[in-house]
């Protein structure tokens, strides 16, 4: 079975390193699926999740945006922030996510409601991947 190489990288160090037969992301333009031997590529993502295939499995990473390097015979996902499913603290995002919507639903300015829109969608995000 052919595999790549999948790094996912934050400013607080790496988060999954491992081989893959497949890795999903969710880039501006649009779910992308990888497999090994990809053509070189260089896209944006979106807040969303990361799938990597391994045999019968596949897990799952949160992560808040960022960029995706391809190469054919290694991924890097480079993003401010990354969780795998197990490391993502349910309870603590179910707060972000009560917070952001609170803040969504008062008079705020338009850079407030961005950013409680971003906390929300992130919050979302890492609710979704612990399903
Ligand atoms: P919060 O308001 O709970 O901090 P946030 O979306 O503002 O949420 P971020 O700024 O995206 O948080 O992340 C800050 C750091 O906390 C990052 O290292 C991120 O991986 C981690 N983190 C955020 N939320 C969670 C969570 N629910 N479970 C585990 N780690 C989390």
């Amino acid at each position: 079975m052919k595999t790549v190489l999948v790094n996912v990288v934050t400013p607080d160090g790496p988060v999954y390193d491992a081989d893959v037969e497949m890795v999903s992301v969710k880039a501006h333009s649009g779910e992308l699926g990888i497999l090994p031997g990809h053509i070189p590529m260089v896209a944006p993502l979106e807040i969303g999740a990361v799938r990597l295939k391994q045999g019968s499995g596949t897990e799952l990473v949160a992560v808040s945006g960022g960029f995706i390097e391809v190469r054919p015979d290694k991924v890097t996902i480079l993003a401010q922030t990354a969780e795998k499913s197990e490391s993502i603290d349910v309870t603590r995002a179910q707060a972000a996510k009560k917070r952001a919507e609170e803040r969504l639903n008062q008079k705020t300015d338009e850079i407030d409601f961005k950013r409680a829109e971003l906390a929300l969608r992130r919050a979302i995000n890492r609710l979704d991947v612990t399903k």
